[in-house]
């Protein structure tokens, strides 16, 4: 059984310009123990989907539909003391900028401990000792528990704040993008980090992300979001060694590769859609190479095209059978 079951999630914000459309009937599971990546580009949903597993949509968010079921109960249906419960201790979050997570006025011994505090039934005492434990796994000694955030480096924070995310040997972390406000020599120490902690503590891990090089060494399923829904969806495998929705394809043609040759990189043309004016049909008609009329009358419908591996395009067999082509 999932750990975590999300079966066609819909968030939306009311706002005085219309109806910001975040998330859009979205379905995905996680295994017990495996990661998966979120992937996307900035406003494709990954964020609000996070916040919308904890239930910390921000005003004026609204989860309108659907269900998040983890260990077989409805996350949408418990009341708020048993959400608070979860929160912060079974489901955990890493979030994205080390600098606004973390309270500048408390050491950072002190809100690691206060997690403790709060959901283990331990003595001050115990969540201290546990606390030192985790921040050393995390690479930062004792003495600098009493320090605050100002007298960290970015990477030094991030790494607090992974350990205030494990204090509580959570059972899923939602990673929203754990690397991206840190430099690039840093990033891989701190994935290299998350993925041998996950590994030691067991924990199941949705990795929010835009960088496919990351999700190639960190995941085992992958979902690509646009426009708040899930295009494709499949195994670590079928998504890149079966590419098949026009979205991944661009995505994928948008990064540098060492086996192929090519004079120019291929950007997807034009921008992420007004989530409060949303194309008709297929949300990704306006930038598609292979967008014809049917595609901006008619939304498609997700296609089983291996098991397991989904793909909501119209063509997706024509694309596919071009790539291949291209290919050769
Ligand atoms: Fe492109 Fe049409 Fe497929 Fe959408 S349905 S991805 S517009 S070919």
């Amino acid at each position: 059984m999932s750990l975590l079951e999300i079966k066609d999630l819909t968030i939306h914000f009311p706002t005085e310009e219309g109806d910001v459309r975040a998330v859009n009937g979205i379905s995905l599971s996680v295994e017990e123990g495996k990661t998966l990546g979120l992937v996307g580009e900035t406003g494709a949903g990954k964020t609000t989907t996070a916040l919308g597993i904890l239930r910390l949509v921000p005003e004026p968010g609204e989860i309108e539909n659907g269900s998040i079921v983890y260990k077989g109960k409805d996350i949408l249906s418990m009341q708020e003391k048993e959400v608070q419960d979860i929160r912060g201790n079974e489901i955990s979050m890493i979030f994205q900028d080390p600098m606004t997570a973390l309270n500048p006025v408390m050491t950072v011994g002190d809100q690691v401990a206060e997690v403790i505090l709060r959901h283990q039934n331990c003595s001050k005492t115990e969540a201290q000792k546990r606390m030192v434990d985790i921040l050393a796994k995390v690479g930062i000694g004792a003495d600098r528990a009493g320090d605050y955030p100002h007298q960290f480096s970015g990477g030094m924070k991030q790494r607090v704040v992974i350990a205030t995310a494990l204090a509580c040997n959570p059972k899923l972390l939602l990673a929203d993008e754990p690397t991206t406000a840190l430099d690039v020599t840093i990033q891989a120490q701190v994935m290299e980090m998350i993925n041998e902690l996950k590994a030691e503590f067991q924990t199941s891990m949705i990795l929010i992300t835009h960088d496919l090089g990351i999700v190639a060494e960190s995941c085992d399923s992958v979902a690509i979001m646009y426009a708040g829904q899930i295009v494709e969806y499949g195994s670590l495998e079928d998504i890149f060694d079966h590419t098949t929705h026009p979205y991944t394809i661009g995505l994928f043609g948008s990064i540098p590769s060492l086996e192929k040759k090519v004079h120019r990189l291929q950007p997807i043309s034009g921008l992420m859609p007004d989530p409060v004016n949303l194309p008709t049909g297929c949300c990704f008609h306006p930038r598609c190479p292979y967008a014809d009329e049917r595609c901006a009358q008619e939304a498609p419908a997700a296609a089983e095209v291996s098991p397991g591996h989904l793909c909501r395009c119209h063509y997706w067999e024509t694309v596919r059978g071009k790539e291949a082509e291209d290919n050769v």
